[in-house]
């Protein structure tokens, strides 16, 4: 339980991060030492959100009880909608139930069957015996990721640094973007919430979606249960933000906060993102599922 409790509004909490990654997937921390770095930053509310994974969370758990910081289990799912692969948080304070079991096994199944597809699409334009060397360098066995796959073509000589990896072979709409095994939004949103939890949506603006469409995700997302959505995500436009705020109110969807913080000495750290839109929302922790973990219960 939480020392301290969150702030009632969405621009006063300053001190919370709910989007994270450790060494679980593509972070370079350790859960533990996130959770180091979390309290040298003061934050009082964090999440682990690994990609298709809590596989962090229990090494994190215990750091963050001797820390005193309220810690809340989630995973970042991967999942298609039309055509786009997308991010969707599970908070999950009741842990992993019900049919999100299965579903984070299918999620470390497609990601074997997605890596073997995206492998033999780089070795297509020149990376010879492309697993292996994504595999390369990575500690333990936690499946592979993009991210594994761009530092493989950096070492290759076949793009000059990580952006390019993505821009030229692995982004959104690239040959290695390959979306084809994950679940439909819908599906994901369902394990979610089988588990007694909470479906938030990724950094909405992050998906290259006209305003238009980024209302049908959002129409989706709120059909299919979806509670929540990334307000703010790192850094970002605040004219967007502003606008995002409208689009989450017109559909009485919660708004959520997080770095996405992946490794020290970038520009993010935990806890570092931009400021809150004038525009009053709603925060995500007054979910009744997320009471305990705001330290809202009497
Ligand atoms: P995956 O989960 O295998 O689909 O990989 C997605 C991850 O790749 C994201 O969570 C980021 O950590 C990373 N990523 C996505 N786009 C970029 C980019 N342009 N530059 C560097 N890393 C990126
Ligand atoms: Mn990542
Ligand atoms: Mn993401
Ligand atoms: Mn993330």
């Amino acid at each position: 339980m939480p020392m301290i409790a969150l702030p009632e509004t969405f621009a006063a909490a300053t001190a919370i991060d709910l989007h994270m990654h450790s060494t679980a997937s593509d972070g370079a921390l350790s859960p533990g030492e996130l959770m180091r770095l979390c309290h040298d930053r003061a934050l009082t509310h964090v999440a682990l959100t690994d990609h298709d994974t809590v596989d962090g969370v229990d090494e994190a758990r215990s750091e963050a009880e001797r820390l005193g910081i309220a810690l809340l289990a989630g995973a970042e799912l991967s999942v298609q909608w039309r055509g786009v692969t997308l991010h969707v948080l599970g908070y999950l304070p009741e842990g992993v139930q019900g049919s999100l079991v299965d579903g984070l096994a299918a999620q470390a199944v497609a990601r074997e069957s997605r890596n073997l597809e995206i492998a033999r699409r780089l070795e297509a334009i020149g990376l010879d015996d492309a697993l292996n060397r994504a595999r390369d360098g990575v500690e333990g066995t936690r499946p592979l990721g993009r991210p594994d796959f761009a530092r493989a073509l950096v070492a290759a000589g076949l793009v000059p640094d990580m952006s390019a990896a993505f821009k030229r072979y692995l982004g959104a709409g690239k040959r290695g973007d390959v979306k084809m095994h994950w679940p439909y939004l819908g599906e994901a949103v369902g394990w979610v919430h089988d588990a007694g939890g909470v479906a938030v949506l990724a950094h909405p603006l992050r998906y290259k979606l006209t305003r238009r469409r980024r209302g049908l995700l959002l129409d989706d997302f709120a059909a299919a249960g979806g509670a929540g959505v990334e307000l703010i995500s790192g850094f970002q436009n605040p004219d967007e933000t502003r606008d995002l705020a409208r689009q989450l109110n017109e559909r009485d969807l919660l708004a959520s906060k997080g770095s996405d913080f992946h490794f020290p000495g970038g520009h993010l750290a935990p806890g570092s993102m931009s400021e809150a839109p004038r525009t009053a929302v709603t925060p995500l922790w007054h979910h009744p599922r997320l009471a305990a973990f705001a330290g809202r219960l009497a």
